[in-house]
């Protein structure tokens, strides 16, 4: 194996990180797959090249790029922050630390949003809190007839979010707009779907959350004492900005399925479904 301090073969860079990944107690096979990754990230190759060429020699700039992002790592940084992006829907979004990684988790709001429009056409879409704008464009992606604004209280986040609008070729239909939950949106306009993943995580499992999640803003993963805050506050004001035909999609924590569908009927919003995910949990709600 070769030293740390040297340039050496990407196998050799490779053997090094898995060992000093596997020394902070990350599993064996993450740490080969995560090794692999952020190697073909500094070393520019795709998962071809790093099997056909892994004996190649690595640059000494590539190695030194190589041992600080697997030392980021190594200290909790999260993978899709060193790597710059994480694919959602199929598609690549770019990620910082000014935004939540989009998780697998939310592709079955969007997919339900899909069903939802796929026949109505230039239809009208709001999404609060659009973070890296995951949501957001993934429908304005594959939906080429809709509009869409888009919420956030971060600048940093809707500086990621527009770059990822153009990058996906989809700028000229979605608008971003700094700002609370519904308060930068105009009180006249109402939309079709309006779609959400607010922050859920409650005050008690804020403590617990795993080392690199801690690392994800936590504005993006808060929901309050109990986790429901924003809950409670979208289903207060959420009917003036639909339309009469219109929809909402909420987001969930696996376990707060029946919680939020009572919060809403409580506001008379009704009918309420709660959709599962793919692993057959909670996962949105949807009016
Ligand atoms: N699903 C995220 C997590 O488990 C939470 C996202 C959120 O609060 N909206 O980390």
């Amino acid at each position: 194996m070769g030293s740390e301090n040297e340039p050496q073969t990407g196998k050799e860079a490779l053997r090094w990180a898995v060992s000093f990944l596997t020394a902070t107690g990350m599993e064996h096979e993450i740490s080969w797959t995560e090794g692999k990754l952020l190697l073909g990230k500094v070393w520019q190759k795709n998962v071809v090249q790093l099997i056909t060429e892994l004996d190649e020699s690595l640059d000494r700039k590539s190695w030194e790029r190589y041992r600080a992002l697997v030392k980021k790592r190594g200290n909790n940084e999260p993978l899709h922050y060193l790597l710059g992006e994480k694919e959602f829907m199929s598609l690549p979004f770019e990620v910082s630390a000014a935004v939540l990684i989009p998780r697998w988790d939310t592709e079955t709001l969007v997919n339900e949003a899909i069903n939802i429009l796929k026949d109505k056409g230039a239809a009208k879409i709001l999404d609060i809190g659009t973070g890296s704008g995951a949501i957001a464009l993934s429908l304005a992606y594959y939906l080429p007839l809709v509009s869409v604004i888009a919420t956030d209280i971060s600048e940093e986040a809707l500086t990621v979010a527009r770059k990822n609008a153009i990058n996906l070729g989809v700028a000229d239909r979605v608008e971003f707009i700094k700002g609370d939950l519904f308060k930068p949106i105009n009180k006249k306009e109402r939309f079709d779907l309006i779609v959400s993943n607010p922050p859920y995580i409650d005050a008690e499992e804020m403590e617990s959350l795993p080392l690199d999640v801690r690392k994800e803003p936590a504005l993006a993963l808060a929901g309050g004492q109990d986790g429901l805050e924003y809950y409670r506050r979208i289903s207060l004001v959420v009917k003036e900005y639909l339309k009469y035909d219109g929809n909402l999609l909420l987001e969930i924590g696996w376990k707060q399925g029946k919680t939020v569908a009572k919060i809403m009927e409580e506001k008379g919003l009704a009918p309420v479904k709660i959709i599962c995910d793919m692993e057959g949990r909670d996962r949105v709600i949807k009016l």
